[in-house]
């Protein structure tokens, strides 16, 4: 199946980008914190940002990769047990899962996005 992950891929069009998550690893869309808030160049960053579910740590840069052998339950016990480790609710894994599924559905595989908040934009298809 088709799934969020992080990348380096395009890391540096924008001024405030970063990367500290494993190379591939799957990413979430978390939660903006009040400091950032409606300010996607914020200082924190998180609102630009995609949260890995293993390192737990963000990248301004996220990439449609298929899979393989993925399955729709393994992606919800993926989300499911990071949001555990990090203290956060899991209840919400099965919901976020769908949410990100959704997400990917109309998008290449190669496809480099960035976060602005709530939306998800494409920057470019690295075929
Ligand atoms: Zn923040």
């Amino acid at each position: 199946m088709k799934l969020l992950t992080a990348t380096d891929s395009s890391q540096g069009f924008r001024d405030n980008d970063f990367d500290w998550c494993v190379e591939g690893e799957l990413v979430h869309i978390g939660a903006v914190c009040d400091r950032d808030g409606d300010d996607p160049d914020g200082g924190c960053g998180c609102g630009r940002a995609f949260a890995g579910l293993n390192s737990h740590r963000a990248t301004t840069t996220a990439m449609v990769r298929e899979v393989p052998g993925f399955t729709d339950a393994d992606y919800v016990e993926a989300i499911r047990s990071s949001l555990e480790q990090q203290g956060c609710d899991p209840t919400f894994a099965e919901h976020e899962a769908a949410l990100l599924r959704c997400l990917v559905r109309d998008w290449p595989v190669g496809a480099v996005v960035e976060r602005r908040l709530n939306e998800i934009v494409v920057r470019r298809v690295v075929v």
